[in-house]
């Protein structure tokens, strides 16, 4: 039942007479009455049939004449001949015929008798047409013509009529012609036929910026905040299409139908959230969140589009500037963590040696001994400390001992791994831890250490000619006695204290009572 109900009002406003076309069929109205008063009194429309009949008699007349000179010239044979010239000469002839007042036919040509309707009394008629031939004692006979009938019977010939023709296309071409215009005047003129007076005031009174379109996508109603945006002097938003106006077409997508309020119209749902920048007049620009929600009548047909714009100029300032901060921020943030963990490297260096420090020694080795015990692996400690530097410093001065701690510890950075800890423990004395190596690979170690120093850090120290520096060293491995790193530490230090009393320049494992290799002093 309901879609037919539906169908029936879509029927309706299909053939309802709107506005435009109601004042069109007014003044075809008037333009019609004004004509017919025209023509009834000084017939200035065309009568054919006047001017048919009128035609058709002077034929008629001229063909009598014919007819008279040729029965007065006797020629019996002449007659028909001019009467069948006239039938085929003239497409409108259908027949003639020249009759006697007694009724007897003297000569015809075409169907006369089938064509021929006498017309009442002796007059003649548009299609048949009678010409008296008159002799001095009176009427003689008559030419009697008859002519294709003038068709008034049929609508189509009664259209023909040029009047009639000339009427009927006034009234429809005028009428077409009036609606289109007028529908696009109104649009101009009447806003307010869509938007009573007292809506767009309450919608003056909005700070966003309201519009509303009708379903072509025309403004039919501009807030006053909307109109400041996007109005320019001299012109008015009214009847126009928003891209029609050139300063604000860049503002849009190109394509109308991705325009906001036409996707809400198309399809029938808000759409929300849309961003448009208006260019202002003043050469700076308003940002703008575009809300629109379609407009629909009883029927839930789309009439129109009413569009809001949330004016987010400020807002969006604002959000650029802690975007900027917080950017700056994010900056500094990391130049802190930089400049932290550098800081943090360096109070784990020591200054001179560019060795652990003893602190980051004992946090390392700290952690290595607990591995060690969790995972059952091996780790070793080296302790060395320099022979004779006293006498060093004293003979060659500070600056040379400072040369000679950074050479020593050089030579022992380039002979450990990744994975060993080498600090300076302290004065002259180095710490080394070595994961994962027994006693026997870490004496080996040190004495390639303690090779490497008597060979070469003197050598080092170019303006003192033959200097040779010798360490001694001590070495540990973890037992799992030891539980952490100062003991075993201690335990390397004693072994070096025996290398020490051995003569120096030498290695000596804590698990040996005398030096593991013994080497010569210099
Ligand atoms: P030994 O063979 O028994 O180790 O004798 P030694 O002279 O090396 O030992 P001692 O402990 O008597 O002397 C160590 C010297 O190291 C004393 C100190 O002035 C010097 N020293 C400690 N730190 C530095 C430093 O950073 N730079 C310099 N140039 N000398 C230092
Ligand atoms: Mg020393
Ligand atoms: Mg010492």
């Amino acid at each position: 039942m309901k879609p037919r109900f539906r169908n029936l009002q879509h029927a309706v406003r299909f053939f309802r007479v709107g506005p435009a076309a109601r004042v069109s069929i007014g003044l075809c109205s008037i333009i019609l009455a004004c004509l017919l008063a025209l023509d009834l009194i000084w017939g200035v429309l065309p009568d054919q049939t006047k001017m048919l009949k009128q035609l058709r008699e002077k034929t008629s007349e001229l063909l009598a004449l014919q007819a008279a000179s040729n029965l007065s010239a006797a020629d019996p044979k002449a007659l028909p001949l001019v009467l069948r010239e006239a039938v085929t000469r003239d497409p409108q002839v259908l027949s003639v015929a020249v009759r006697r007042a007694d009724g007897q036919i003297v000569a015809q040509a075409g169907d006369h008798a089938s064509h021929w309707v006498p017309p009442p009394d002796t007059r003649s008629e548009i299609d048949h047409v009678r010409v008296p031939l008159q002799v001095p004692e009176g009427r003689w006979g008559d030419v009697e013509i008859s002519f294709e009938p003038a068709d008034r019977s049929s609508i189509a010939g009664w259209l023909r009529e040029p009047r009639v023709f000339l009427i009927v296309m006034l009234t429809v071409f005028s009428f077409v012609f009036f609606t289109l215009y007028l529908r696009r005047v109104f649009h101009y003129l009447d806003p307010s036929a869509v938007i009573p007076e007292r809506v767009r005031k309450a919608f003056d009174g909005f700070t966003e910026g309201v519009m509303v379109v009708d379903k072509t996508g025309r403004i039919v109603l501009a807030n006053v905040t909307f109109r400041r945006w996007v109005e320019r002097a001299g012109t008015s938003l009214y009847g126009r299409m928003i891209q029609s106006m050139p300063w604000l077409r860049r503002a849009l997508p190109v394509d109308p139908r991705e325009h906001p309020w036409m996707r809400a119209m198309e399809s029938g749902t808000a759409q929300r959230g849309d961003q448009l920048e208006f260019p202002l007049e003043s050469g700076e620009s308003v940002r703008t969140v575009v809300n629109c929600a379609p407009i629909q009548d009883a029927n839930g047909a789309v009439r129109g589009c009413v569009v809001t714009f949330d004016d987010v100029t400020e807002l969006e300032r604002i959000n650029t500037q802690l975007r900027a901060a917080m950017t700056d921020l994010e900056q500094s943030r990391e130049q802190i963590n930089r400049q932290n963990e550098e800081l943090r490297l360096l109070a784990m260096r020591d200054a001179l040696t560019g060795c652990f420090n003893r602190r980051a020694l004992f946090e390392q080795f700290e952690k290595l001994v607990a591995d060690a015990h969790a995972e059952g692996t091996p780790l070793c400690c080296i302790m060395t400390d320099i022979d004779y530097f006293k006498r060093i410093n004293d003979t060659y001065g500070h600056a040379v001992g400072d040369r000679v701690l950074q050479l020593v510890a050089r030579a022992l950075g380039g002979g450990l791994r990744d994975s060993d800890v080498l600090a300076r423990y302290g004065g002259e004395e180095f710490c080394i831890a070595l994961p994962g190596l027994g006693l026997e690979d870490a004496c080996a170690i040190a004495e390639r250490l303690r090779s490497e120093i008597e060979s070469r850090a003197g050598k080092g120290v170019r303006t003192i000619e033959g200097l040779v520096v010798t360490s001694s060293f001590g070495v540990t491995q973890l037992t799992p006695g030891v539980t952490d790193a100062a003991q075993l530490i201690d335990e390397a230090d004693q072994a070096l204290y025996r290398s020490k009393k051995a003569g120096r320049n030498r290695v000596t494992s804590s698990a040996t009572a005398s030096p593991v290799v013994s080497a010569v002093a210099g």
